[in-house]
């Protein structure tokens, strides 16, 4: 008997059949007080930047009937601008690539350099999408665990590398979901032994401690190296979906095989562009998150928690018998955290001072009531 298609369900489909076992990914979007659970800047910005970018828009909405510059050279130049500016290593808008989130980007680059036959490596505890990324592309996955101190061991992964000769390999530094970052030697002795494409994933780079160096540092040296970053974190244009890497010029071009044609909208072009051009007033709260987090750190450690050193704008603490009732509580008190990371473990963001209060004190409440 034929059915309409209000009666057909997902079970009835004819779904890939290593996808059909999934869920999909992504965080609760609950509509609570205090949101700490997907690291994004809590600091919206000024009314005067909203004008800008609204006025950006506009004038980008008078071509809208044409399609955007496939290969967005004003933003990338933008974004070349952004990241010489912060890491001191000059770029061009052909070492820059952008797309629709760093998670765009990263898929793009194992589409490209990953692939059936092929494997990627990465590091537990890593960030979830990169299973995604991989399944999506059919590249075959191998994660090593990290260290007691959430480090990477740096004899075993050359061992490994030099065993499983993987095409492409994720290094998050620093690393979602435990902040730990990456000592740039070790990035470099990883390069120096990599047969493929070596990606840092720098989502949380402009947290990093003084001290901490950035990979771009490595990119001039290393011609097989990506570090990508994003606008959703630090530079607070979550909502605007641009993430970004920079690589040697000819990444790019193999990366382009495998983009869809304008991924990038006029509006999306314009938009980011208006951002960065008020650099400074997006990046004014990152000192403030910053000092949140070292106090934030010292404050869960003077509660008898372990806590994971971190350069980014989240915390990862615990270890709790039942981190669910833990999270569970928190909720009940209007605060949003993250079930992630090793078991026992929570992840917060750094939110606003107001907001960090507002923790602290329910998570005193959820550890020292029943
Ligand atoms: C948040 C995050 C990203 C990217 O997010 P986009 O919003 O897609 O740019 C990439 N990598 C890590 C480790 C992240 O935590």
């Amino acid at each position: 008997m034929r059915r309409t298609w209000t009666e057909i369900s997902f079970a009835d489909l004819p779904i890939r059949e290593d996808l059909r076992l999934h869920q999909a990914y992504g965080a609760p979007q609950l509509d609570v007080p205090v949101r700490l659970n997907v690291n994004e800047n809590p600091y919206p910005p000024s009314q005067g930047l909203v004008a800008s970018i609204a006025e950006a828009i506009a004038e980008a909405g008078a071509n809208a009937n044409r399609y955007p510059d496939r290969d967005f050279t004003k933003l990338r130049t933008c974004l070349a601008t952004y990241l010489t500016h912060d890491t001191g290593v000059y770029l061009d808008a052909s070492q820059v690539w952008a797309g629709n989130g760093s998670n765009e980007v990263l898929q793009q680059i194992l589409q490209v350099f990953g692939g059936p036959g092929r494997l990627a490596l990465t590091f537990t505890p890593a960030y979830p999408m990169y299973d995604e990324y991989c399944r999506t592309t059919f590249t075959r996955l191998h994660s090593l665990p990290r260290t007691e101190s959430f480090a990477i061991d740096l004899p075993q992964t050359i061992d490994a590398i030099q065993s499983l000769q993987p095409s492409v390999i994720f290094l998050t530094s620093p690393n979602n979901p435990t902040g730990t970052a990456l000592p740039i030697e070790d990035i470099q002795a990883i390069l120096d032994v990599a047969p493929g494409i070596v990606v840092v994933d720098e989502a949380y780079g402009e947290f990093r401690r003084d001290g901490v160096a950035s990979a771009v540092t490595l990119l001039p040296c290393n011609p097989r190296l990506v570090v990508s970053r994003t606008m959703s974190k630090a530079f607070k244009f979550a909502g605007g979906r641009v993430g970004y890497c920079a690589c040697a010029a000819p990444i790019i071009e193999a990366i382009k095989l495998v983009r869809l044609p304008y991924h990038l909208s006029v509006f999306t072009q314009a938009a980011a562009c208006a951002a960065l051009a008020a650099r400074d007033e997006m990046l004014s709260q990152v000192a403030t998150l910053k000092a949140e987090r070292d106090a934030t750190v010292s404050w869960l450690r003077q509660q008898g928690l372990q806590v994971a050193d971190s350069d980014a704008n989240f915390v990862m603490f615990g270890r709790f018998n039942d981190r669910h009732l833990i999270w569970n509580k928190l909720l009940r008190s209007g605060i949003l955290v993250r079930e992630i990371g090793p078991s026992g473990y929570l992840r917060v963001s750094i939110g606003t001072t107001a907001e960090m209060v507002a923790f602290r004190d329910a998570l005193s409440t959820a550890m020292h009531t029943g």
